[in-house]
């Protein structure tokens, strides 16, 4: 019988067999550079059914993965992988996606992993600053990251408190890839990441 575009796709690629057919060099366990930002160290994980990046979030199945590298829409590269693989399938069926596969659960889940994640690491910084670094008295120069940390910890703790009761709705947007916020936050992250590793490099060398 004759399967639809998204079902032969489905069934017969894994992300990490289009991910190398595009030119993405995977490593051990299917970890890769992310294509997706700039990645100084493999952080983007290659399952079978979906990917997930450790350093920025991305997350998808096979379809968006190629979707999203060539900048063009699911069903455009649905038909691409197709072409690409040889994939035999019936063009008479349309194209729509089931709503809730159980790779969409995961990926839901992948992201609000992620999320949450993001949200407790910047929190834990924010609350350690508040300590270290407070002045010492009313006259002394006030460090950058203690006021920082006053501005950010009320709103952060409040888009904690919306992951944890809010509604679904609530939820499900603010763990989506595309809230500002978020994506906000993690590039804060990583920027501090960032400069941890020069502080040790210089301590090391000196
Ligand atoms: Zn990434």
């Amino acid at each position: 019988m004759a399967q639809s575009l998204f079902e032969v796709v489905k069934q017969s690629v894994t992300t990490k067999a289009v991910a190398e057919h595009y030119g993405i060099e995977v490593k051990r366990g299917g970890m890769a550079k992310c294509p997706f930002h700039p990645d100084q160290s493999p952080s983007l994980k290659l399952n079978d059914d979906y990917y997930y990046c450790f350093g920025c979030g991305a997350t998808g199945d096979a379809i968006d993965f190629v979707a999203r590298l060539f900048q063009i829409s699911n069903k455009d590269a649905a038909e691409k992988i197709a072409a690409d693989f040889g994939l035999q399938y019936d063009s008479h069926i349309p194209y729509v996606l089931p709503k809730r596969t159980a790779t969409a659960v995961q990926i839901q889940k992948q992201r609000e992993r992620y999320t949450y994640d993001v949200l407790v690491r910047y929190h834990r910084q924010l609350q350690e600053w508040l300590v270290m670094c407070a002045p010492d008295s009313p006259e002394s120069d006030i460090d950058p990251r203690y006021v920082e940390a006053i501005h950010q910890k009320d709103y952060v703790e409040y888009l904690m408190d919306t992951f944890l009761t809010g509604s679904l709705e609530e939820r499900t947007s603010l763990c989506s890839e595309r809230n500002p916020n978020i994506r906000r936050i993690a590039h804060r992250l990583a920027q501090l990441t960032n400069e941890n590793k020069t502080l040790s490099m210089e301590s090391i060398s000196r």
